[in-house]
């Protein structure tokens, strides 16, 4: 048996915690909420995960909400005119090969900070910074920093070559809503707003039940960007209505009776997509790991990060297992970062080239899946492995030719 310590119980740490405890190790969970302060505060997230990082979640025994919420068996896209006038250009609906799911990390999180207690894990509820951090090195065999955007994650030094941005690309502004009126086949939809940003409306599972996220991404200073931290969930919700009857006016009706799920159902934030180094180096000179967004975080436009965070979950715990009694030191860390890294490098780069407006092959390639059903199914597959769909918005001949 191996002692491991984690920071941060989100979407990669609780997985990874709760796998490493079901390998037969002795697990230390550091969380700075307790299960109460997520359950009752902020929604963090639209969370969609698809097949891949579902089937996943399912091996650990973590797929629970299949039940009650929405199965998500497509992606409908559509693009609005490039006027302005608010009018449909195009879209199309691709289907997905496995329903993806959206469960409300204020439901998940603490039933996964339940089920790992109840397998006898330790949960240390703290504000983990660098002097805990020295505490956990010296008791443990790894220390695995799992902290998404907290301030911690700031001991790995960003990695300027892979992050081409060095400021928020877009402004979030969400709200988890009930009385939207559903499409016959339960989508994600994503509306593409040329100048503006994007809309995307998520159906998913809260606190209260089945409810639908509308969830705008802004381009900086436009008029999308028109939401502060500090508006409570009914202006917010006003707002985004009013946004979406301006600029996607076909949706408007829809969602027209829309009513925030709790007073806790809005997210207002922006923050710049960022990959850092995998290891980072105490003062004492004691390594320790990075996971998920903690070292890999990419905008949500594309909706990534939940993914992300259980595909490099599931390659650290494979790697600690096969690890046996070998030393977790940093060439070893380093290799394991660097496997979870090319495995979900394809979205860091769909996501940072999403954020620039889309050149003219990528419209083309939209616009001839609103006829083609395979090439629809093909787009939409994409978001459950960006690796599928990379090559055809990177290249005009592949995009051509597809
Ligand atoms: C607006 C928005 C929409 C999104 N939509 C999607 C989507 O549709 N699909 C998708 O796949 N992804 C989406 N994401 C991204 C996704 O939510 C994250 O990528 C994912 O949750 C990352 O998992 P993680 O475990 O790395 O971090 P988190 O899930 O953020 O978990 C980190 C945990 O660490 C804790 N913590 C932080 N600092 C400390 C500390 N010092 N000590 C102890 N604990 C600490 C936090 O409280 C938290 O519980 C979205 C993100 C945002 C902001």
């Amino acid at each position: 048996m191996r002692h491991f310590t984690i920071v941060g119980g989100g979407q990669a740490g609780l997985p990874l915690a709760i796998g490493l405890i079901k390998a037969g190790h002795k697990v230390r969970l550091v969380q700075n909420r307790t299960a109460a302060d997520l359950t009752n505060g902020k929604v963090l997230s639209s969370q969609c995960v698809f097949g891949t990082a579902r089937a996943e979640e399912r091996k650990l025994g973590l797929d629970l909400w299949d039940k009650e919420a929405p199965a998500i068996t497509g992606m409908r896209i559509a693009v609005a005119a490039p006027d302005g006038s608010g009018n449909k250009a195009f879209g199309f609906v691709g289907n997905l090969a496995a329903p993806a799911q959206s469960v409300d990390q204020r439901v998940k999180f603490p039933r996964f900070m339940e089920m790992f207690a109840e397998l006898g894990g330790e949960i240390e509820i703290a504000e983990a910074g660098i002097p805990e951090l020295e505490r956990y090195a010296s008791d443990s065999d790894l220390v695995i920093v799992a902290a998404g955007k907290g301030a911690v994650s700031q001991l790995f030094a960003r990695d300027a070559e892979r992050s081409p941005y060095d400021k928020p690309m877009r402004a979030l502004s969400l709200v988890y809503t009930k009385g939207t009126r559903p499409y016959d086949q339960t989508c994600v939809t994503a509306t593409l707003i040329p100048g503006a940003g994007e809309l995307f409306m998520i159906p998913a599972l809260t606190t209260s039940g089945p409810c639908e996220i509308l969830f705008f991404e802004a381009g900086p200073g436009g008029p999308l960007d028109a939401f502060e931290p500090s508006m409570d969930a009914e202006a917010q919700l006003a707002k985004i209505k009013a946004l979406i009857r301006q600029f996607v006016s076909w949706e408007y009706e829809r969602i027209a009776d829309a009513a925030p799920t709790d007073a806790n159902a809005g997210l207002v934030g922006r923050f710049p997509p960022t990959i850092r180094k995998g290891v980072g180096t105490l003062p004492s000179g004691k390594p320790v790991l990075g996971l998920a967004d903690a070292v890999i975080l990419n905008d949500p436009i594309v909706g990534q990060g939940s993914n992300n965070a259980m595909k490099a979950a599931t390659i650290y715990l494979d790697a600690i297992v096969q690890r046996g009694n070998g030393a977790f030191d940093p060439a070893w860390m380093n290799a394991t970062f660097e496997t979870a890294f090319s495995r979900v490098e394809a979205s860091t780069t769909w996501s940072n080239m999403i954020l620039m407006p889309p050149p003219p092959h990528v419209v083309d390639l939209l616009a001839r899946a609103s006829g083609r059903q395979a090439l629809a199914d093909k787009v939409a597959q994409g978001f459950d492995e960006p690796a599928t769909i990379v090559p055809l918005f990177a290249d005009p001949a592949l995009a051509a030719a597809a």
